[in-house]
């Protein structure tokens, strides 16, 4: 158990109410027992000690909405276009065995250095799970299963096996760590099998891991069953659908609150919108890959403003350049012109909103878990929140805490 402590720092961004100047967190048992200003929690705990970084910003810890660990950067197949990106990938899933869980190892630390606190992480049969746990951070890991290694099984069998799975892997893990499913993408997993999936884990009380409409080489393959994955995956027979991505998944009835829907990049219009607002589905935003895989950009302003709710994620390092979430999330800040209040709180609360955990974390309130960052940059600017966070995008952060334990301190590295 985490020790009984004081971190000041010369400003406190804690996103869900406005800046403290000198300010301090008082943590207890993990958790975050006083917010306010340093004098106020000294007097009040005087023999409690303190950690100060007096030029420093305090926010709270990173919310990667959608990651996946198991990849490294230097031999990414080259991007361009998905289906291309995609065929290399899966003709070196064989030889990629050999080095997963270093990849993953290493991913994790990077994004812990970068600040990050609670992760999704979406692995083949959650095969990255020990490696999130071992970072330290708080996180979900989705397991992708995909029907063709069943043996022909039903998909009722199918789905039965994933979650038993998953329930074991959930036993004795750390209070913050969850093992559930990802349903891949439309193109991986039959409609059945998603459909059984989807509603089986919303009666577990889970949340869910989707890729959707991302790429599109997605939109032609639900749509008219043709293009570069029909060639990878036409076997599979349930391309053609006729309806764009959304409206199929909306089919199959797998768009829900409890699901977190991945890039939303190609092929969301104005009726795509409209049903993914009536779902109430959440939003994962990874522009950096987006951009890498020929898959446009996700129409985030016009989904926040429906009310979808809407995160950030990096994705993986074979497509995209690194697990810093606030790094990604400047990408969002240029791309769709919004503020630094908007965009730090993107990266933070609304990221706890998207998986769930709004009421744990994502932002410095008395009660939630002591999830923070401690960024080295002052605020500055006509935009001070936007200044942090390009600081902790350019590699300022200098302090991670998840749970009241010192996750990363640079000093100490
Ligand atoms: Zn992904």
């Amino acid at each position: 158990m985490p020790e009984t402590g004081i971190f000041a720092a010369g400003t406190l961004m804690p996103v869900s109410a406005p800046p403290i100047p000198d300010g301090a967190l008082l943590v207890r048992d993990g958790r975050l027992s006083a917010v306010g200003s340093l004098a106020d929690i000294r007097r009040e705990n005087p023999d409690v000690p303190v950690r100060h970084f007096p030029g420093s910003t305090i926010i709270p810890g990173a919310v990667n909405a959608h990651a996946h660990l198991g990849f490294r950067t230097k031999d990414a197949p080259p991007g361009g276009t998905f289906s291309g990106w995609l065929t290399k990938l899966i003709e070196r899933l064989p030889e990629k065995e050999a080095w997963t869980a270093e990849a993953a190892r290493d991913s994790a630390r990077e994004a812990v250095e970068a600040g990050t606190t609670l992760m999704a992480e979406s692995s083949p049969y959650g095969e990255c799970l020990p490696q999130l746990v071992e970072s330290g951070m708080a996180g979900t890991v989705y397991a992708e299963f995909f029907p063709g290694d069943y043996d022909g099984a039903e998909p009722v069998e199918i789905v039965g096996a994933i979650i038993a799975r998953m329930q074991e892997m959930n036993e004795g893990l750390p209070g913050r760590v969850h093992a559930r499913v990802s349903v891949h993408s439309p193109y991986t997993v039959d409609p059945e099998s998603s459909r059984i999936a989807a509603r089986r884990t919303r009666e577990l009380g889970w949340t869910l891991a989707y890729h959707l409409s991302e790429s599109p080489e997605e939109v032609e393959f639900v749509r008219e069953g043709t293009g570069g994955l029909a060639d990878i995956f036409g076997s599979n027979g349930w391309g053609g659908a006729g309806v764009s991505p959304v409206r199929y998944a909306e089919g199959i009835e797998i768009l829900a609150p409890q699901t977190i829907a991945a890039h939303l990049a190609t092929g969301v219009g104005e009726e795509e919108i409209e049903i993914l607002v009536r779902s109430g589905v959440a939003a994962a935003h990874c522009p950096r890959s987006n951009e890498n895989l020929g898959c446009g950009v996700s129409p985030v302003p016009r989904m926040m403003q429906g009310g979808v709710r809407v995160g950030m994620g990096t994705d993986g390092l074979w497509s995209s350049p690194s697990m810093n979430l606030f790094e990604e999330t400047m990408v969002a800040v240029r791309l769709h012109g919004l503020d630094g209040a908007t965009a730090l709180r993107l990266a933070t609360l609304e990221g706890a909103r998207v998986l769930g955990a709004e009421r744990e974390t994502g932002s410095l309130e008395p009660g939630k878990w002591a999830d923070f960052a401690v960024v080295e940059v002052a605020p500055h600017g006509s935009d001070a929140a936007l200044a942090v966070l390009d600081g902790a995008a350019g590699g300022g952060v200098v302090a991670t805490v998840a749970g009241g334990d010192v996750i990363y301190n640079r000093a100490e590295a």
